[in-house]
């Protein structure tokens, strides 16, 4: 038998990355958990590493630095500070599996690194791709590298793709919960809270990707992510409303035929299948009892209105640094909009204003990204 799977989970104080740990925590005769990563947050990270005794503790600010390192003092496990030291532990070190559960593009790099050093992935980061998807789709071609989906919809789409030629597909149909503000007119939007923006209906979540559910910019990221993982062109990704969020995603097949793949709205099971795939085992998930949902309802995304997911269509179908400047653009608006100092409705405006500002780039390489990515947040930030 094969011995327990060396996980690393990068971002592992967030919402992903605390559910995972309770995962490992699970099945801990399965996985051994060798590093984890945080921005900030000192006492979470110094509860997790009392706890499950990993090899390596990164965080990014000095402060954290210093209190997990007196904190950790009689243990051993190794701390270390900042992203350029995880992409070299990243490099350096032996793990089955990484789980990249960092919000934004701070997740870029270190993806890179899992990549290159040929380390398997589960990818719960969404803005790598939006950002880097050209990079990173031919990084996993040169270096023969796999990426397991954690995002629910792409969980889903690829459970649906398990022995079925990507070239049998006709469409693949995201579904959205609507988010927040579903059925609302741009008026209705005009003065909508961040406390209430922050109230999703069925998905408990970072702060970051919630606001994102509320704008549908997380549904056009994941179109972009849809292009990216599994090679289809924009026009066969399509995207339809499903406020129960039961219904995680489907493909139709050239034949007519459409599988989906179901459960309560919970990452458990997503994250679970990503660290343990191509295995399934039995767990503790909440069981989906169709006779009590009794109904599932579907409609047409409101485009009109929420004009986020047509930014997601003009990346997959332009490419280049598009994606680039439309995450840059965006983090900095749902920064600003979170700390109250724009309104929910100015956020499509910063972004729409730094797409027109910022030259497009065809063939970017990492370089350009990371420079495109400072020169947007720079811009978007005058227009705040
Ligand atoms: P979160 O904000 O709850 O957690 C983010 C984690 O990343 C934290 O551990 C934080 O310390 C770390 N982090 C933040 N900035 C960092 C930086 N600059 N460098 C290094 N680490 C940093 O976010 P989340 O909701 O867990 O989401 C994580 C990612 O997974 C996002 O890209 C999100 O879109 C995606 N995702 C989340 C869910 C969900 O249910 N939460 C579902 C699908 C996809
Ligand atoms: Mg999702």
């Amino acid at each position: 038998m094969m011995g327990k799977k060396r996980v690393a989970i990068l971002g592992s104080t967030g919402s992903i990355g605390t559910q995972a740990l309770n995962i490992i925590h699970e099945f801990s005769d399965d996985f051994e958990l060798k590093l984890i990563s945080a921005n900030s947050s000192k006492e979470l990270l110094l509860k997790q590493s009392l706890f499950f005794k990993p090899n390596h503790v990164v965080v990014n600010t000095g402060d954290g630095y210093n209190y997990l390192k007196k904190n950790l003092k009689k243990n051993d496990i190794k701390v270390y500070c900042g992203n350029d030291v995880l992409c070299d532990l990243i490099e350096s070190n032996d793990f089955d599996i990484i789980l990249v559960a960092i919000v934004g593009f701070a997740a870029l790099l270190p993806t890179i690194s899992a990549i290159k050093s040929g380390k398997k992935i589960a990818l719960a980061n969404k803005e790598t791709l939006v950002v880097g998807g050209q990079i990173i789709s031919s990084l996993l071609n040169d270096y023969n590298g796999e990426i397991i989906p954690v995002d629910s919809e792409h969980s889903a789409i690829f459970q649906c793709l398990q022995g079925e030629k990507i070239s049998t597909v006709k469409n693949i149909i995201l579904t959205a919960s609507g988010g927040p503000f579903r059925g609302f007119s741009s008026k209705e939007l005009g003065d909508v809270s961040v406390e209430k923006a922050l109230k999703h209906p069925n998905w408990n979540m970072g702060n970051k990707i919630t606001i994102d559910s509320a704008t549908l910019m997380n549904k056009g990221f994941e179109l972009i992510e849809t292009k990216w993982l599994f090679n289809v062109p924009f026009n066969k990704i399509k995207v339809v409303v499903h406020p129960e969020s039961i219904i995680h995603s489907l493909v139709e097949f050239l034949d007519g035929s459409v599988i989906a793949q179901l459960g309560q709205p919970s990452m458990y099971i997503p994250i679970l299948y990503a660290l343990n795939y191509p295995k399934r085992v039995s767990s503790s998930a909440p069981k989906l009892d169709l006779v009590k949902i009794k109904s599932l309802h579907f409609e047409e995304p409101n485009k009109s209105v929420f004009k986020h997911l047509d930014f997601a269509y003009e990346a997959i179908r332009v490419g280049g640094s598009f994606g680039c400047v439309l995450n840059a653009s965006n983090e900095v608006a749902v920064s600003a909009f979170l700390n109250k100092k724009i309104r929910f409705i100015d956020m499509v405006n910063i972004i729409e204003k730094s797409l027109e500002k910022i030259t497009f780039v065809q063939n970017p390489k990492l370089e350009d990204l990371l420079e495109i990515d400072l020169e947007t947040r720079k811009f978007a930030k005058t227009i705040i």
